[in-house]
């Protein structure tokens, strides 16, 4: 299998290469040549046999790493990024929801983190280190951080803006330590990335540290999530008979993305909805096929806080006839009062406790089961991206009393904190200078 930029002007890749790159040599981002019709084969040979997830993402990953230096540790690699449960609960006749936040940083982006950190570590050259870079505005980079901690022969450096992340979030990126170093910047999200941006540009930074990324647009982040909705659908229509459809909290589009990538891979799934909340760039796009993005606008689930989002790139290119997006694909935004209401209503009319962003695809159910598109699905997988746990300070108001801490979060919140504090790419090289050299073996 091979990886092709999405804006074609770029040689095409393995996987491995494409992970380490990130970004496509022409400014786009990497997509699979191909989707083999993994899904209806499995269907076929065996439609009525329970599945493992583990077994979902193998089948999965055996195809997608294909002839790549990496396949040989695929099985291995799923098995170590979903050692964590991960639960479809059935709500009502027709509705299911899928918690992807079981996890050690209580958000779905454990598993994609978990995953790509299983490909780097194995594929550092001999004798060499990495450095993994990732700017990040609150859950990104405790996963990414949980995923790399301890792995061999890589250093992960997590730079978050001072002040502008919440106690718990930055607690989650400075109670690492060992080959976890966490950078606090006198400034804002954006001069986080624009730091990370500055020392992939710098000379002397790239002889000095052989530098990766780990954001949300690599390839190595975005496949592993298929490996959820894959499960779920074959689970869910093997138990119900019918094929659902899947509503997904959407910020950049990533795990929608993943979502669509396991539909077009042949699992039984209906339609796509994005749940958006007040930024609505993407809502607009679906609705009239003119993408134009938008500045950000702070909401409550602010991990979806995203007005230019990358992978629309991918999702264009997935659907070169947008025709087929309208009959694949719904979006809705939903504003911060619907938020509230839906957390508020949660226990009474669900028996569960939403984090803001996981209100946000309920708030949708509500509205395509009403909007009456589509017939055929009438059965839908509300997506539960993260614990309400992580959002105390909306949710308990809300529900009224405390919400119970997960004991993997628990155990993040009782280690002590730790971090440098920087204001320029002079200041972080030596950071990463002296945590690096503290790292090597004495
Ligand atoms: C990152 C995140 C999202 C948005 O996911 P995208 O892949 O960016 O669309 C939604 N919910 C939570 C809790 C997140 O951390």
């Amino acid at each position: 299998m091979k990886y092709l930029s999405t804006r074609g002007k770029s040689p095409a890749m393995s996987f491995s290469q494409a992970i380490r790159q990130g970004l496509a040599s022409d400014g786009g981002l990497y997509v699979p040549e191909s989707f083999p019709q993994i899904g209806q084969e499995l269907l076929k040979s065996s439609p009525k046999s329970p599945r493992f997830l583990t077994q979902v993402a193998q089948e999965i990953a055996k195809v997608f790493l294909k002839g790549d230096p990496l396949e040989k540790f695929a099985a291995q690699i799923c098995k170590e990024a979903l050692d964590f449960p991960i639960f479809l609960k059935k709500l009502d006749k027709t509705t299911a929801v899928l918690e992807l936040f079981h996890g050690p940083t209580s958000a779905f982006k454990d598993v994609g983190a978990r995953f790509l950190a299983g490909c780097l570590s194995r594929s550092v050259e001999k004798g060499h280190k990495d450095v993994v870079l990732v700017a990040t505005s609150g859950d990104t980079g405790g996963a990414v951080a949980a995923a790399f901690y301890k792995k061999p022969s890589i250093d992960v450096v997590v730079l978050f803006p001072e002040g502008r992340i919440s106690a718990r979030q930055q607690q989650q990126l400075c109670c690492w330590g060992a080959n976890v170093l966490s950078v606090c910047v006198e400034g804002s999200f954006d001069d986080c990335q624009a730091l990370v941006k500055e020392a992939f540009m710098n000379e002397n930074a790239r002889t000095q540290f052989r530098l990766t990324s780990a954001n949300s647009i690599n390839i190595g982040r975005i496949l592993p999530q298929t490996f959820y909705y894959a499960w779920a659908a074959l689970e869910y229509s093997r138990l119900n008979g019918r094929e659902p459809g899947f509503i997904v909290p959407t910020g950049n589009l990533g795990n929608a993305m993943a979502a669509l990538w396991a539909k077009k891979m042949g699992f039984p799934m209906g339609k796509v909805v994005f749940a958006c909340n007040a930024n609505h760039a993407v809502v607009d796009y679906v609705r009239t096929g003119v993408w134009k993005p938008q500045s950000t606008i702070a909401t409550l689930a602010n991990a979806m806080d995203v007005g230019n989002a990358s992978n629309v790139e991918r999702l264009q290119n997935l659907y070169p006839d947008f025709t087929q997006l309208q009959k694949d694909v719904e979006a809705y935004s939903v504003s911060d009062s619907q938020i509230r209401k839906v957390i508020e209503e949660g226990e009474k009319s669900w028996k569960q406790i939403w984090c803001p962003h996981t209100a946000c695809a309920v708030e949708t159910l509500g509205r395509v089961s009403k909007s009456g598109l589509d017939r055929k699905v009438s059965d839908w997988i509300l997506v539960s991206t993260a614990h309400p746990a992580k959002f105390e300070a909306i949710v308990e108001p809300l529900v009224g009393h405390t919400v119970d801490v997960p004991q993997a979060l628990e155990a993040l919140f009782s280690k002590k904190q730790k971090f440098v504090k920087i204001k320029s790419l002079a200041q972080l090289m030596e950071a990463i200078k002296v945590h690096s050299k503290s790292q090597s073996p004495k």
